[in-house]
Formats: C-alpha cells, sequence, structure tokens
C-alpha cells in the first residue's frame, strides 16, 4: 500500500507545520485551505498517514471516512448555514496534489448549479 507519510499533511499532523485547528477528534483534524477556493474552505484530514486518496480509505477504513463527513457537518454548521460541498480529488489527472487523503469543505457563497 502507498504510505501518506511525507507529504505536507502529514509535517502538519505531526505538528512539524502549524495550522489554525478549526476541528479536531482523536482521529481527524480540521484546518483552512491555505488558497481558498470559496468564502469558506475547510480541510478535513486523517491523522492516521496510512491513506493516500478516498478510494483506499473507503476500503481500509469506512468508519473514518464518516467520521471525516460528521466534521465536515459541523464546520458547516458553524463556519456557514450548514450546506456544504464535499470534495475528495481522487489521483493527479483529478487534480489531486497532496496524497494524505482530505477533504475539501466548500461553503458560503458557492455558485448555484456549478459542480
Ligand atoms: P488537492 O489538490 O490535493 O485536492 O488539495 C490540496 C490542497 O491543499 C490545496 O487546495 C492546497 O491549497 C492545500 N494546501 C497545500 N499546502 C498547504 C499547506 O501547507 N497548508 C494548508 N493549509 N493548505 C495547503
Amino acid at each position: 500500500m502507498r504510505m501518506a507519510a511525507d507529504t505536507i499533511f502529514g509535517k502538519i499532523v505531526a505538528g512539524e507545520i502549524p495550522v489554525e485547528k478549526l476541528a479536531e477528534t482523536e482521529r481527524v483534524i480540521a484546518f483552512p485551505d491555505i488558497a481558498p477556493q470559496a468564502p469558506v474552505h475547510i480541510l478535513v484530514i486523517p491523522k492516521t498517514t496510512e491513506y493516500a486518496d478516498v478510494t483506499e480509505l473507503a476500503a481500509g477504513d469506512p468508519g473514518l471516512l464518516a467520521e471525516m463527513v460528521e466534521v465536515a457537518k459541523r464546520l458547516a454548521d458553524e463556519h456557514a448555514d450548514g450546506d456544504y460541498r464535499l470534495i475528495f480529488n481522487n489521483g493527479a489527472n483529478a487534480g489531486q496534489t497532496v496524497f494524505h487523503v482530505h477533504a475539501h469543505v466548500l461553503a458560503g457563497g458557492l455558485t448555484e448549479g456549478s459542480l
């Protein structure tokens, strides 16, 4: 299995790169995306470096994936009106640049009808 240990998010989990933690559970942390694409743009990541993308996570630990969605909803409630778009880029050709699974939580002022 590919490991995600050497990514920038692994360093964030290890505390080597400081971030503003917007949510934290035993297994998940959330922090603002450095290059926001929406009024609210938060990344939710598992602390484990075991899963490079959402396909691996869903197969390996669906409960952890569900916990990420739960945290995403809580963030959308806290930072917007509770509605949110959840994006997992899966693979380089789909725009994934960091191979430590992460959910993009977009909320607030999303364009109607767009993907
Ligand atoms: P991907 O393209 O892999 O789906 O998403 C990676 C995201 O991580 C991008 O939206 C990018 O802006 C964000 N990002 C990359 N490096 C950092 C960083 O050091 N800190 C934070 N907060 N976000 C980052």
